[in-house]
């Protein structure tokens, strides 16, 4: 096979590529990395992915990620032999992906001002450890694997610490987890105790946790899985499949992910651009990013809020000395991420150059919203049957900002992603006894 994959630098004027065989995840210009396939996969392989639904047991069908092996290939694993996907491919028991595909929720979509038939809601938190980041943790601990490395490392608002903990355990490696103190869901928490993690707590926010965190596996030889990764984003990509093979591989007119360290976005763009490139997709479906009120920096710098000017991708030249004079301007004023939406509470998002080139390629659009805002999105989702965490109830939440600004019409296909369930359950419960929220149903004494 000729198959080659490389890591590439993102940055055109550079472009450096390096050999997979290794846990670099920076260039020597100091940009992030892509990972790019030599080969074009043909579009027939849409045929064998719906088969692959047709399981007959193969964990390797079953899993949402691995499903689509061929697309993320860098394992040099595309073969329907169980043993030999099994010799690498990292999947608990199949389970990563296999839930997750697009539903109608009429209820939400009433409060975002859609028709119901296009309004779409593909919900992540049925994955195993109850957020998206278990379709991007089984390709990083692939890779992981692949090197033999015996420690993964991560930082976490919580949810990529339980990911990394529970495929960590099934893998039988170990775990350090870097968490900032005090500022993660209950429920997170005690899921990286509970897969036997080593947590790490850090005196401040998650940004201060991620440097301690990268600073560690740099000296201790360590596995970095956080979604600097490039291959945490090859998974990730599998989300959009999903989204897209529901659709027919019809692109919807809108995609929309909460935004906190970007990898989302990124990942999302890159899939796209892949798909445009291979001619597997004619339409490009726009994204929206929908950041928390309270941890805006990719709103601010995108909308031209800071130093009145927009940061754009700009043909792979940001204007990265814009994004030092912004965290500067954060530090000196003393301003630090705050929402309840702990989840997407991050003031420096690490992929935000990533993020960049997929809004120029989607012609996508960054909004925000209230704490309240976000905590009605949730709970029109509960409405329907689902379960999401507040980070995820902004997507309701842009989605109703986008209508009312006008700029996703009401017979829009709109498909939002909610990534992860609802793990600090006093959230749901606060709301609900506060009869001033817009769908709280308070509890009855008798
Ligand atoms: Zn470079």
């Amino acid at each position: 096979m000729d198959a080659h994959v490389v890591k590439k630098c993102i940055n055109p004027s550079c472009g450096l590529t390096y050999e997979i065989n290794n846990d670099i995840y920076r260039c020597s210009c100091g940009s992030l990395l892509d990972i790019k396939y030599s080969q074009r996969p043909p579009r027939e392989l849409i045929e064998k992915f719906y088969q692959r639904r047709n399981h007959g047991g193969n964990i390797y069908n079953e899993s949402g990620v691995w499903r689509f092996r061929d697309l993320i290939n860098f394992a040099g694993i595309d073969t329907e032999d169980f043993d030999e996907c099994a010799r690498v491919l990292v999947s608990l028991d199949g389970s990563e992906g296999r839930l997750s595909k697009p539903y109608r929720m009429s209820k939400a979509a009433d409060h975002a001002g859609m028709e119901h038939d296009s309004f779409l809601l593909q919900p992540e938190g049925y994955n195993p450890s109850g957020s998206f980041k278990d379709n991007g943790m089984s390709t990083a601990v692939t890779h992981a694997k692949m090197l033999g490395v015996r420690k993964i490392i991560c930082a976490s608002t919580g949810n990529t610490s339980a990911s990394a903990a529970m495929y960590a355990a099934n893998e039988d490696i170990d775990c350090d987890v870097y968490i900032p103190k005090g500022e993660i869901a209950p429920g997170k928490l005690g899921q990286a105790f509970q897969f036997g993690a080593q947590v790490i707590q850090i005196q401040g926010n998650f940004d201060d946790a991620l440097s301690a965190s990268l600073k560690n596996a740099k000296e201790t030889g360590g596995y970095t899985v956080n979604s600097v990764n490039p291959f945490r984003l090859e998974g990730q990509k599998t989300i959009v499949y999903r989204v897209l093979e529901h659709l027919n591989w019809n692109p919807p007119d809108w995609i929309v992910y909460p935004g906190g360290a970007l990898g989302n976005t990124s990942s999302c763009g890159k899939c796209l651009i892949e798909l445009y490139e291979w001619g597997w997709i004619k339409k490009i479906p726009r994204m929206a990013i929908v950041n928390a009120e309270g941890a805006n920096t990719f709103y601010e710098l995108y909308n031209g809020l800071f130093e009145n000017k927009k940061l754009t991708w700009n043909d792979g030249r940001p204007d990265l000395g814009m994004i030092e004079r912004y965290y500067a301007h954060l530090d000196e004023k003393g301003i630090r991420p705050k929402t309840h939406a702990t989840a997407i509470q991050i003031g420096r998002p690490a992929n935000i150059v990533k993020a960049l080139r997929a809004l120029n390629f989607t012609n996508g659009v960054v909004v925000q919203v209230s704490d309240k805002e976000m905590a009605d999105g949730m709970s029109i989702v509960g409405l329907n049957g689902f379960d999401c965490e507040m980070a995820s109830g902004a997507v309701p939440a842009g989605v109703k900002k986008l209508r009312s600004d006008g700029i996703i019409k009401r017979d829009d296909v709109v498909v939002g992603i909610l990534t992860g369930r609802q793990k600090d359950a006093g959230l749901a419960v606060e709301y609900h006894t506060n009869e001033s929220n817009l769908y709280a149903k308070p509890p009855t004494n008798r």
